[in-house]
């Protein structure tokens, strides 16, 4: 549903609410098709009226027409005028991209399944978007795979999403919806861990409220995908961005609608159907890449040097946009940054690879390199962060041990020269980098992420001393998340195990206390056993971390096998809790 519309009826929820005979409402959705009789029933068993408005919020723009003239049927016409101002539009002429009413929806569609938006600075590839579509429209009858394949940069993402902007093929082809899963270079435990957050955010969606325990496997989760789409979401469709290993596609084969981007144009050979494959040419024709500079300077003339960066590289989509922004802040610069791309000065560590890095390499280079020195220190240690992780300042300001409005002056900085991405959808902002800048970084800085691992744990313990992060403050989420994250890298990297069976303390206790039992007791918790225990029950709950108020970890962990290691800890620990009442 649109967003105003979903707005305005939140905004007179409870007005509807208490006023509203929602029986012979229901009658006339029924009979648009907008409500199953399954749902109408559901909802005749409980408080009618507030259950047919949690329903109605999570349908799409039919439903609230349907809703709103059900309501002048029905004759309750101060409450229709309350709606009026927000009917969606849905317009004969819908199908056209210039109505605001088809924008409006394609954007509600989109942003629902998590799709994300254009780039700031955007242009359009449209035999390239019109290739992909087309390929799409062939899974209108049947499922099936369309891969999206081409080197680092080439803008596989930013296409994958601009195909699927389109109410027709929206509407003809996926009515169901389009789901977006960012993938990246993941194992098993953090595949499950997708899956399961996946399946957790198309069943929000649904109107039921039962949450289902989370999948023990990964087999397990696959079946729970299956159903799901098959008799939730027939008819979706799934996009997983930047796909590297066919493990991973292979817990995706369930008879679907799957577009996929990688730079692995084979992966789809492991997995069954009928499959369709569009590459992305790694660069764009001259013209486009000059319109990127241009885009970005807000020049009408460029200078003679444009041309000669958009052939040194090669046409990159990311590495113009890179300098685009670089030349945005510093528009004098022309000369410097063609030189720095010539000047191939920085080697891959990285062997094996059909791919030519060379100038993304040499652009992110140079977009570092015109940080302060010490900014670029502070960059460096991003090195820490996850793939598709997006932090709040207030975690950067504890890593970083500086002041909130130095912290959010650096990252601006930052943001500006497309060193570091921004989402401020909500508040706090979340701070995240683009994968190929944290490849870029874990390269560069190989040979120092233990420290830096370190690092993280250190300014963690001096900043908490007092006490770990309560639930309410922005930055605990990440805290819970990824603080046994960091402690494995770091204790990995001393060639020491990882024993999680102090992390689940952490969650507990809060992880000050965990710091200092690890550095204590770290050797002898070193059982491998008991490691794999504790990862696998982290992996497979902590999704459930993400909710607020945040669960009760000792309860979950209690309703492990009594055999277990996890299961033992929370016992002590619920024992701790009762005896000190
Ligand atoms: P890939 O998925 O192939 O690694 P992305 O789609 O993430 O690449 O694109 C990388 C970067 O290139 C984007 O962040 C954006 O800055 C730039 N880019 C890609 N496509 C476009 C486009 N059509 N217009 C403008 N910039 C683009």
């Amino acid at each position: 549903m649109e967003e105003r519309a979903r707005s305005c009826l939140l905004r007179f929820r409870h007005r509807l609410e208490q006023d509203i005979k929602p029986s012979y409402l229901m009658d006339h959705m029924v009979s648009d098709g907008v409500l199953s009789v399954d749902e109408e029933e559901r909802i005749r068993t409980q408080d009618q009226a507030v259950a047919l408005l949690e329903l109605l919020l999570k349908k799409d723009n039919r439903a609230y027409i349907s809703f709103y003239n059900a309501l002048v049927k029905e004759a309750y016409d101060d409450l229709a005028s309350l709606l009026q101002d927000d009917l969606p539009q849905m317009l004969p002429d819908a199908h056209n991209k210039s109505s605001d009413g088809s924008v409006a929806y394609v954007q509600a569609v989109l942003s629902e399944g998590g799709v994300p938006q254009r780039p700031v600075v955007f242009v359009n590839r449209p035999e390239l978007v019109n290739r992909v579509r087309e390929k799409l429209y062939r899974l209108l009858k049947e499922p099936g795979w369309v891969t999206v394949f081409g080197m680092a940069g080439s803008g596989k993402s930013v296409l994958a999403a601009e195909a699927v902007r389109d109410h027709r093929l929206i509407e003809e082809c996926f009515p169901g919806g389009i789901h977006w899963l960012s993938i990246g270079q993941l194992d098993k435990p953090d595949l499950l861990v997708k899956i399961q957050s996946l399946c957790f955010r198309l069943e929000q969606s649904l109107d039921s409220q039962s949450l289902h325990r989370p999948s023990n496997s990964l087999d397990e989760a696959k079946e729970r995908l299956r159903f799901l789409m098959l008799r939730r979401y027939p008819r979706a469709l799934l996009i997983l961005d930047d796909i590297w290993d066919s493990t991973v596609l292979k817990a995706f084969d369930i008879h679907c609608r799957i577009l996929l981007t990688t730079r692995n144009r084979s992966l789809a050979d492991s997995v069954s159907g009928a499959k369709y494959e569009v590459e992305v040419e790694s660069g764009l024709d001259e013209n486009k890449g000059l319109e990127i500079l241009a885009k970005y300077t807000e020049l009408n003339r460029l200078p003679e040097e444009a041309r000669s960066i958009v052939r040194e590289c090669k046409g990159s989509p990311l590495v113009v946009s890179l300098i685009g922004a670089l030349l945005k802040e510093k528009p004098n610069r022309w000369d410097y940054y063609l030189r720095q791309l010539q000047q191939k000065q920085f080697k891959r560590i990285r062997k094996s690879s059909s791919y030519d890095y060379d100038a993304l390499d040499q652009a992110m280079a140079a977009s570092i390199e015109v940080l302060p020195d010490e900014h670029r220190e502070l960059y460096k240690d991003l090195t820490v962060l996850e793939k598709d992780i997006k932090v709040p300042a207030k975690v950067l300001s504890v890593l970083w041990d500086l002041e909130a409005e130095e912290v959010e002056d650096i990252l601006e900085e930052f943001v500006n020269k497309s060193l570091l991405f921004v989402d401020n959808h909500n508040k706090p902002y979340q701070y995240y980098l683009h994968d190929l800048q944290l490849d870029f970084l874990v390269e560069q800085n190989r040979t120092q992420l233990e420290s830096l691992h370190t690092k993280v744990v250190h300014q963690y313990q001096q900043h908490y001393r007092d006490g770990p992060p309560t639930s309410g403050d922005e930055e605990c989420l990440y805290w819970i998340r990824f603080l046994t994250y960091h402690m494995a890298k770091y204790f990995s990297f001393l060639a020491h195990h990882v024993s999680v069976g102090v992390c689940i303390k952490a969650q507990i206790m809060g992880p000050a206390h965990l710091i200092n039992d690890y550095v204590e007791y770290g050797p002898i918790l070193d059982k491998e056993v008991m490691r794999s225990q504790f990862q696998e029950f982290l992996s497979l709950n902590g999704h459930q971390l993400e909710q607020r108020p945040f669960p009760d970890v000792v309860q979950l962990a209690l309703s492990e096998p009594r055999s277990s290691e996890v299961y033992r800890q929370a016992l002590l620990q619920a024992q701790d809790r009762t005896s000190a009442g």
